[in-house]
């Protein structure tokens, strides 16, 4: 079997990426062995405009959300299943001083706004008053093994692990058994990490833990954000996440975590809940939170697409579809993400 482009991973990277190759035309073959919790299928998929707790506006957001919005709409009538809804978030403010620093820093912006009464009294506990922020969720649950059905039928994809050690790189590109290709491409998340080919990436991986979670009463589409973040489900179920851990033992839930996660659902919800399950994965991050795409500068058949962090939902059409331009010859791959920047090369 003779393709243009291997691409380890079918989370929403390799999906991503692998969608904009197959818009040019070119032979795929997506390898995946479908992690039960990769980061994609452990995610609640939220796009928020505002980032983290100093609510800082997120990194080229004007220009890679409605990508991502279209995109999104695009594979929905495609793959005919519900993927993208923007919804509000009701962010629940901790303290007086993140009230005013959120007011500081987002005055006069397109995405929030100041409500004139509280949403959700008899549920939430919240003295210091709560702001709308305009976002959307992706459902990745829907999205990831409708896609994959999508490459079967356009037979692209090969459900099995990738052995590393298998894989031989040729003057004319890769060989993996009896499939040849002119590139590879890693999506395969923080699996990356453990890839000799890219080595000298300063990878930060991060653990999230989520609990998935029951209200009963509480009915709505908002995402609900505090310290913790409820994301709608079926009626009322939430995804109640996550947690950041910068060590652990291995990708599987945790006492410890659960025991976080809990408290501040305690600090926000007025009333009962119940745990339904408890889910972990691990964010591929790299140290400087951008995302890590392009060519080994010694290996040029072998690249990389990943880094994706906390926002693979926004990031990733935008910075595949770059990426399957570049790899068109058709712009040239921006500098914030050229994976070279590790390898302390620059292409002039
Ligand atoms: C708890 C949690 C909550 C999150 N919430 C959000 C959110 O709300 N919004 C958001 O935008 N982002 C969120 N993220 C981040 C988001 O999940 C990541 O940015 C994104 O999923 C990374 O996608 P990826 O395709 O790079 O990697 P992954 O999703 O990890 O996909 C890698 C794929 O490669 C496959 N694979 C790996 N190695 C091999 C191999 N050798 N052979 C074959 N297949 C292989 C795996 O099975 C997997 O399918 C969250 C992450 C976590 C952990």
């Amino acid at each position: 079997m003779k393709v243009d482009y291997i691409i380890v991973g079918q989370g929403i990277a390799g999906t991503m990426l692998s969608w904009f190759l197959l818009q040019q035309g070119r032979r795929v073959l997506v390898v995946d062995d479908g992690k039960v919790n990769s980061a994609s299928r452990v995610a609640a998929g939220i796009i928020n405009p505002v980032s983290g707790r100093r609510f800082e506006p997120a990194w080229l957001y004007d220009t890679i959300y409605p990508f991502a919005k279209k995109t999104y709409q695009e594979l929905e009538q495609l793959l005919q299943v519900p993927v993208f809804t923007e919804r509000e978030l009701w962010s629940v403010f901790p303290s007086e001083q993140m009230r005013q620093a959120f007011i500081t820093k987002t005055t006069g912006d397109a995405y929030t706004i100041m409500p004139d009464h509280l949403k959700y009294e008899t549920f939430l506990d919240q003295p210091y008053g709560a702001a709308i922020v305009k976002g959307a969720t992706v459902n990745l649950r829907a999205l990831l093994p409708a896609y994959r059905r999508y490459l079967q039928e356009q037979e692209s994809l090969l459900e099995t692990h990738l052995e590393l050690a298998n894989l031989e790189v040729t003057p004319a590109g890769v060989q993996y058994g009896h499939i040849s290709a002119t590139k590879i491409i890693f999506c395969d998340g923080v699996a990356t990490t453990g890839n000799p080919f890219f080595k000298d990436i300063k990878f930060l991986p991060n653990k999230g833990e989520v609990l998935l979670i029951k209200v009963p009463g509480l009915v709505t589409t908002d995402i609900i954000k505090k310290s913790i973040t409820l994301v709608p489900q079926e009626e009322s179920v939430f995804w109640a996440g996550s947690s950041f851990a910068w060590e652990y033992a291995d990708d599987m839930p945790t006492g410890k975590q659960r025991d976080v996660l809990e408290k501040s659902l305690q600090q926000l919800l007025k009333v009962p809940y119940t745990v339904l399950n408890q889910l972990a994965a691990v964010r591929p991050s790299g140290n400087d939170r951008r995302p890590m795409a392009g060519f080994h500068p010694e290996y040029p058949a072998v690249g990389i697409f990943n880094g994706l962090g906390t926002k693979g939902c926004s990031l990733a059409p935008y910075m595949a579809a770059h990426l399957a331009d570049v790899f068109a010859a058709n712009a040239l791959l921006m500098q914030e993400i050229d994976v070279n920047r590790y390898f302390n090369i620059r292409k002039g």
